[in-house]
């Protein structure tokens, strides 16, 4: 209820104000501030995924703009020596707008990466998005097999169901590369698992289908018995340190990042950046208001 208050009063606060619990889950507002945050994580053995904030466009322009954006990136990027690769939220290009137009600017991002070597991952939105987004990287992974993952939520039903479905794309040369993760966005019970113990188990099962069937696993939590759970799973399939990594928001559980790196693990960081992280951290919040406490909490603790 409290959460739910919060996240109503927050987007009527002064910027200044909001970017004060902001900041420590967004690496700023421009490339040098990606750049920066990155080569800190570097710094600690970690990789990073950069990400531009912003969703949900109202037009094709900003689809446009958002492309220009992330070649720009890209480019600046590659030329800084970044341990690190890119995501990106098809809603940002249009997923809602202009299916095929969206398609091609993701394309386009991804053939840019490729001319680096590197790699596109495209997270997964709201459920309206799940086929579209699956459609998309298909597509795209037959142009670009070595270029592009896709992240898959546990706590829809549909899950497993659309690993089995992928299967067909790997090959004895050909990777299969998922971040898993639980899922941000509320989803209505039919579809999504609401109990927290409930999306715990299926995560571990996809993650255990993942490594079963040699899918490259990218393991996105915080949860200390999800964590736990997957180190078990990495010790009964004998999984080699190059065939998975953890994932962790930035500014989340950073002593849980490092406690993995002195371990061994690889770990990479998601950064978010972007002129648009005002509009960005309100709406998630309103989105999930849960996720106040989370980071009042972490306010808190920092103070
Ligand atoms: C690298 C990465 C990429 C992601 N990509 C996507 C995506 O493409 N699509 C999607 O739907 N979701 C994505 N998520 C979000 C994910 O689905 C979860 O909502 C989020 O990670 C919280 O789940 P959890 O596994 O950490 O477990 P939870 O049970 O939610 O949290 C476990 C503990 O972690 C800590 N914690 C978790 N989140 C926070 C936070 N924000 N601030 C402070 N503490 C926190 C708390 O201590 C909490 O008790 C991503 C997450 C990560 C780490």
């Amino acid at each position: 209820m409290i959460s739910k208050i919060i996240s109503r009063i927050l987007p009527h606060m002064p910027e200044k104000l909001v970017w004060q619990v902001s900041k420590t889950y967004i690496a700023g507002e421009s490339v040098e501030d990606a750049v920066a945050a990155s080569r800190a994580l570097n710094r600690e053995q970690t990789m990073v995924t950069i990400d531009i904030l912003g969703e949900f466009i109202e037009n094709m322009d900003q689809a446009k703009v958002n492309r220009d954006e992330y070649i720009h990136l890209i480019r600046e990027i590659e030329n800084q020596d970044i341990h690190g690769n890119y995501s990106v939220k098809p809603t940002m290009f249009g997923l809602l707008l202009d299916e095929e137009i969206c398609y091609e600017y993701i394309r386009e991002i991804v053939a840019t990466a490729a001319s680096f070597n590197n790699f596109i991952r495209i997270d997964m939105e709201d459920s309206p998005c799940v086929d579209m987004s699956i459609k998309l990287f298909r597509r795209i992974k037959q142009e670009f097999p070595d270029n592009i993952g896709l992240v898959l939520q546990a706590y829809l039903r549909r899950t497993l169901s659309d690993m089995e479905s992928m299967l067909d794309l790997k090959t004895d040369t050909i990777d299969l590369n998922f971040r898993l993760c639980k899922g941000i966005y509320v989803e209505p019970p039919e579809i999504a698992y609401q109990d927290y113990h409930e999306i715990n188990t299926h995560y571990l099962e996809d993650l255990e289908f993942m490594m079963k069937n040699g899918v490259y696993a990218a393991i996105a939590t915080h949860d200390k018995p999800v964590i736990q759970g997957a180190l078990d799973l990495i010790k009964k399939y004998d999984l080699p340190r190059e065939r998975y990594e953890f994932q962790m928001l930035y500014g989340v559980t950073p002593k849980q990042r490092r406690k993995l790196v002195r371990q061994g693990h690889r770990v990479r960081v998601y950064v978010p950046y972007g002129k648009h992280w005002f509009g960005y951290s309100t709406r998630r919040l309103k989105e999930n208001p849960n996720m106040v406490s989370h980071v009042v909490k972490a306010f808190f603790q920092k103070g």
